[in-house]
């Protein structure tokens, strides 16, 4: 792998501050365990009716535009160690996170009281399987989440891509959230948030292909 130039300026700059002794490596800051969405709320748009002219579709992959310039570098990274990643779920709109999340947690009629003999029903939500967001509180409705999977089935906490999502992802902001780490509850190894870069100087960019960059949709 090269030395991108940003790289290299800031490894000089950590030399001559540093005086003698070993260069140290670049330090990647992640701006959070979790995605991010402030700047997307402040500038007035709406959990899963994403305005089209912010979001940018790559490889199948439609995530808001950031995200999506940021997931393409990685993808890049990614293939240059030999690991191709690949998506199931990115963007959803709130119909989409409105029916997944009714599948997953269908309202239920269970006894209204839990006295012996007394009659009567109430509808509660009863969940199963992994953790569904309500419609408007997912990060896929920002467009800043993606669901990925292998050639075999979905991300599993023992796959080599996994692995290198772990290792790599948080220097192209891309971070697992703690809800969602291998050996919780809750866990979905898969599932994956844009929560920025802390410093975009830090980030490996190289040239990409013309053809390969995120397009609008
Ligand atoms: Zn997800």
């Amino acid at each position: 792998m090269g030395v991108p130039p940003m790289t290299k300026v800031f490894a000089l700059l950590v030399l001559l501050t540093t005086g003698l002794g070993p260069v140290a490596e670049p330090e990647y800051i992640v701006a959070g365990d979790k995605g991010y969405d402030d700047d997307l709320k402040a500038a007035g748009y709406v959990n899963g009716h994403m305005d089209p002219d912010r979001m940018l579709s790559f490889r199948g992959c439609l995530l808001e535009r950031d995200a999506a310039y940021m997931y393409a570098l990685m993808y890049e990274a990614a293939e240059r160690d030999g690991v191709r990643l690949r998506t199931e779920d990115c963007y959803r709109t709130y119909g989409e996170q409105d029916a997944a999340y009714n599948r997953r947690c269908p309202w239920t009629e269970v006894p209204a009281s839990a006295s012996p003999g007394s009659s009567g029903v109430k509808k509660v939500r009863i969940c199963s399987g992994p953790p569904t967001a309500p419609a408007g509180k997912s990060f896929h409705g920002w467009g800043r989440a993606i669901d990925f999977k292998t050639s075999r089935g979905i991300l599993s906490c023992y796959s080599d891509d996994f692995h290198w999502l772990k290792n790599n992802a948080h220097r192209f902001g891309w971070v697992h959230p703690a809800w969602a780490h291998c050996g919780k509850k809750t866990e979905e190894p898969w599932h994956w948030e844009f929560a920025g870069v802390t410093d975009p100087t830090l980030v490996e960019f190289v040239e990409m292909d013309r053809d390969r960059l995120p397009l609008a949709e």
